[in-house]
């Protein structure tokens, strides 16, 4: 296994099982440095929002690593002003300009009704996705999926979707195993992609992962990220270190025995659980 593996999604594409994640990543020097450095230490799979701000420098650094197009995995997200069709048109264009490429090859709801004051979650989301569906037409999107959605968003968008969604990325490491939504990803085909793969740092507060990684000779870092690549799932471990985007690669030379695994997964609740932004309803 290598970073350049792939899972098949149900649409026949094939996706990269690692991204590089760039959230909190700013635009300019730090955002091209570090997909820089990530591009050119073997990660195919980048993993940007409209939202981070920083779709523009991965665009250069991309352009600039000369690897080409066909090699590459990139994946952005609508944010939460995108509420309608015509926005939506429009954001997939500015998202295309800023990344400076042709095809996006997966694009995501980034949130599902987002604000509070924004209700009817279903129609907006359904709008959305008629306008990444005709994206999809056009050739400018390949695949497509949703992040955060719980089970009755999904219920809803699948009424009305002509194109399925292919992935949900959601917020998931072993403290908190979003058991009830990975089951349902899982029944409707949808891969999970785990967000915040290390709790954003956090998970390193938990000690009894160190016993794990001594085991092994590995840093606590790639046993979780071993962890989430053994449970199928997709991580984007986010960091702006070298030293660190080279560590997170260097995963495939080690197997998590089935006993750590479930050591692992018993660590559901060890951290205090994850505070979503406050004007995110579910
Ligand atoms: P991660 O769980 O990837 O953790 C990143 C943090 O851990 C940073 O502080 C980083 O530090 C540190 N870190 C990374 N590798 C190591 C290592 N080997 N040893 C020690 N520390 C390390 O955080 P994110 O919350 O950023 O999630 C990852 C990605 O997921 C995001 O960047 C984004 O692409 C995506 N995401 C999607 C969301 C959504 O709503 N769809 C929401 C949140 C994230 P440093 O950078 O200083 O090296």
């Amino acid at each position: 296994m290598s970073l350049t593996d792939t899972y098949n999604l149900s649409n026949g594409i094939k996706i990269p099982k690692i991204a590089f994640g760039t959230w909190q990543t700013p635009d300019g020097d730090i955002a091209y440095q570090s997909v820089k450095t990530a591009l050119e230490l073997g990660y195919r799979h980048i993993d940007t929002a409209q939202a981070y701000g920083n779709e523009n420098s991965i665009g250069q650094a991309i352009k600039d690593t000369n690897i080409s197009r066909d090699k590459l995995f990139i994946t952005t997200k609508l944010w939460n002003q995108v509420i309608d069709f015509p926005s939506a048109q429009r954001a997939i264009d500015e998202s295309l300009m800023r990344l400076k490429c042709d095809t996006i090859d997966l694009l995501l709801i980034h949130w599902p009704n987002p604000l509070a004051t924004r209700p009817n979650f279903a129609e907006r989301n359904s709008e959305v996705w008629r306008a990444m569906e005709e994206a999809v037409t056009a050739g400018k999107v390949s695949s497509l999926g949703v992040s955060n959605f719980q089970t009755h968003h999904l219920d809803a968008l699948f009424k009305t979707a002509t194109i399925k969604p292919v992935v949900n990325q959601i917020y998931c490491n072993p403290s908190d195993q979003q058991e009830e939504i990975v089951t349902y990803n899982n029944m409707h085909n949808l891969l999970t992609e785990a967000y915040s793969p290390l709790g954003t740092g956090e998970i390193f507060k938990i000690r009894a992962l160190n016993t794990i990684a001594q085991k092994y000779d590995k840093t606590v870092a790639q046993v979780v990220l071993r962890w989430h690549l053994q449970k199928g799932y997709l991580p984007l471990p986010k960091s702006v270190t070298a030293s660190r985007i080279k560590e997170n690669t260097e995963i495939f030379d080690f197997n998590l025995s089935d006993g750590d695994m479930t050591f692992i997964n018993q660590l559901h609740g060890a951290l205090l659980p994850h505070k979503f932004p406050d004007n995110v309803q579910f």
